[in-house]
């Protein structure tokens, strides 16, 4: 068997690998029995209880990669036990790559270890609460880069949206990919030096 082709095996069954660990952020809150009713992608959602709960669905979608994970890396290490083949040592890198990326925290600030960290769920759950005296009547939306009030756009909270979940305007291929290259994680960064009376 020649070089290349064990090389294109072993690439393929790492994408393989990878596409298993992290399709549960893409499918599983999209395939809800129940769907919460949340504004249609990709309109800025208020900061309400179904949101939250939205985000607690998403975040358990999120932590399902690593069972999901464990498959491919059970099946890796049994071909390799068997005999040393490229398949094996390729779905063992993906998973784990996927795997390690999880339990490694993403960032040191503390709303960002993960993309949908319980510190997150906290933070905006008090906005819900406690709403920002920045106009008569508030309205915390979470738009791309930020919770911002929607009637005068004080910034609330500086955290860029990560996916919520739902059905994406942009198609379901193109969405997807999207999900699975920035796994959960918002599009934009957060604007640290344009707001720093918010920090
Ligand atoms: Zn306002």
């Amino acid at each position: 068997m020649s070089l290349l082709s064990e090389i294109i095996r072993l690439v393929v069954s790492i994408l393989v690998a990878w596409l298993i660990t992290r399709l549960p952020l893409v499918v599983l809150p999209r395939i809800s029995i129940r769907p919460l009713e949340l504004i249609d992608h990709p309109n800025d959602p208020e900061i309400d209880e179904t949101l939250i709960l939205q985000i607690l669905r998403v975040r358990r979608a999120y932590w399902a990669s690593i069972p999901f994970g464990l498959i491919p890396l059970i099946l890796g290490i049994l071909m390799i036990i068997q005999s040393p083949t490229s398949v094996g040592f390729g779905l063992i890198i993906g998973s784990s790559w996927v795997i390690l990326s999880r339990l490694i925290p993403f960032d040191l600030d503390y709303l960002s270890h993960f993309p949908y960290s319980m510190n997150l769920v906290h933070e905006l759950n008090r906005i819900r609460i406690e709403k920002y005296p920045c106009c008569e009547i508030p309205k915390p939306v979470w738009s791309l880069d930020a919770v911002k009030c929607s009637e005068c756009s004080h910034v609330l909270l500086n955290h860029p949206r990560p996916d919520l979940g739902r059905k994406r305007s942009d198609g379901i291929l193109l969405g997807a990919l999207r999900i699975m290259i920035l796994d959960g994680h918002g599009f934009t960064e957060p604007n640290s030096d344009r707001f720093p009376e918010e920090e």
